[in-house]
């Protein structure tokens, strides 16, 4: 059985746990280390029994606390070459910790749980998103992408289970406090996605199997949580509250694939 649940989602980090059988693993560590450990605690684990974190990319919300934790956890750590490096460049790769590099596309198994990374346009260096499987159901995470593509679509068809990325609503951001510069980069073609982009997204996708559809990373100063489960709903033709919310302090709690 492929569990999920996660530990908190938007721009304050992000972090997520996807497990079947002994297998545990967090997909981003964007919180620090003692919140980590306190919110895994939430969900009924003790940091020994995650075995690895798969980072999509080096931005602090998602890789902030990857080599804090995997130094004080001896966890392994799973990330492309190019993450590696900014992180190294930022000073905060730790020596010691146990890397694996991988590439998009290249499926890997972290003991039961099958991997399938893929590539994304965002601005980072190198960044993937993860399909996991434990051979039965797959679950897709998708956040931090500013346009989606055909790869993407044929990756995130025929999951049981998708997190997907609502970052803000369209009228918020450019009506909003931010400056011009950062709303450009948000909304830019490797920012990130807003609620109609999303509900474009996930209305192009096989979704015959989709059991868990959850709306994640929302900003909180340029989004609401009716406002993505709205746009989500539309596309899967189902009520407003079926869509489910990935929080930024309290995640969501365990849910089966
Ligand atoms: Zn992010
Ligand atoms: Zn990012």
């Amino acid at each position: 059985m492929l569990r999920f649940a996660s530990l908190g989602s938007g721009s304050g980090g992000n972090c997520l746990v996807a497990a079947t059988g002994d297998t545990r693993v967090m997909i981003d560590c964007g919180l620090n280390l003692r919140d980590t450990e306190r919110r895994l605690e939430r969900l009924g684990l003790a940091p020994s029994q995650v075995c690895a974190i798969l980072v999509t990319h080096e931005h602090g919300d998602h890789a902030g606390g990857v080599f804090d934790f995997a130094a004080a956890h001896s966890t392994r750590v799973y990330l492309t070459h190019g993450t590696l490096a900014a992180l190294q460049a930022e000073g905060k790769a730790i020596e010691g910790v146990r890397v694996n590099l991988i590439r998009g596309r290249e499926a890997f198994a972290v003991d039961s749980l099958a991997v399938t990374p893929f590539t994304v346009p965002h601005d980072a260096r190198e960044p993937v998103q993860y399909v996991v499987s434990d051979g039965a159901a797959k679950l897709g995470v998708l956040t931090d992408i500013g346009t989606s593509t055909a790869h993407v679509q044929e990756v995130l068809s025929g999951l049981e289970a998708l997190v997907l990325e609502c970052n803000y609503d369209r009228d918020m951001l450019w009506s909003g406090a931010y400056p011009k510069w950062l709303k450009e980069r948000i909304g830019g073609p490797f920012g990130h996605l807003d609620n109609r982009d999303s509900e474009r997204l996930l209305g192009a996708l096989d979704r015959s199997r989709l059991r868990h559809v959850i709306a994640a990373h929302l900003s909180q100063q340029n989004n609401r949580p009716e406002l993505a489960r709205a746009a989500l709903a539309r596309a899967m033709g189902c009520s407003d509250d079926w869509i489910g919310l990935a929080t930024q302090d309290e995640g969501f709690s365990w849910r089966d694939c």
